[in-house]
């Protein structure tokens, strides 16, 4: 039998649901959800990073951007399966 990932139920060898709390990080190998890399490899601007910070609503404007630009980033590195 698989092992599946407690948090978001997808099955080893597979990607997790996007923003899982298992998921590491490809460029720290870090927790994804609170590494902070967003900042660094996305170059945010101050106005992007209280958006990202406070996480209020991605589907508004700045932080829903900065999420498209952050997904697009890990899929270029390439996103660590569980
Ligand atoms: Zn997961
Ligand atoms: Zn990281």
């Amino acid at each position: 039998m698989s092992k599946v990932c407690d948090d978001c139920g997808t099955v080893e060898g597979s990607l997790h649901e996007a923003f899982c709390t298992r998921e590491r990080c490809p460029f720290c190998g870090g927790q994804l959800v609170s590494c902070g890399c967003a900042s660094k490899v996305l170059e945010l601007d101050a106005d992007e990073q209280k958006a990202l910070d406070d996480y209020e609503d991605d589907s508004v404007e700045p932080l829903a951007g900065v999420i498209r630009r952050w997904v697009k980033a890990l899929d270029r590195k390439g996103r660590i399966p569980f």
